[in-house]
């Protein structure tokens, strides 16, 4: 799963990688208890992608929805 940091409003990228590792912190699985894997490519916000791993959908799918959403300060 690929997600534009540029559309979801980010200004550098050691920002958008902060605030995106941030959003899933906390978040894991509500059946198997595992956290999200987050791995980063690209060095600057117009080519930066995240690649998501985890133990099943659904887990992607709530880290997808966490990253998605708007950080509260902003
Ligand atoms: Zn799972």
């Amino acid at each position: 799963m690929f997600t534009s940091a540029r559309d979801l409003g980010y200004t550098s990228v050691e920002e958008f990688k902060e605030q995106t590792a941030r959003k899933v912190r906390d978040l894991r699985c509500p059946e198997h208890r595992q956290p999200p894997r987050l791995r980063f490519h690209g060095v600057s916000l117009r080519d930066v992608s995240i690649q998501m791993s985890g133990c099943c959908g659904k887990l992607i799918a709530l880290a997808n929805q966490a990253i998605a959403g708007r950080s509260p300060q902003t």
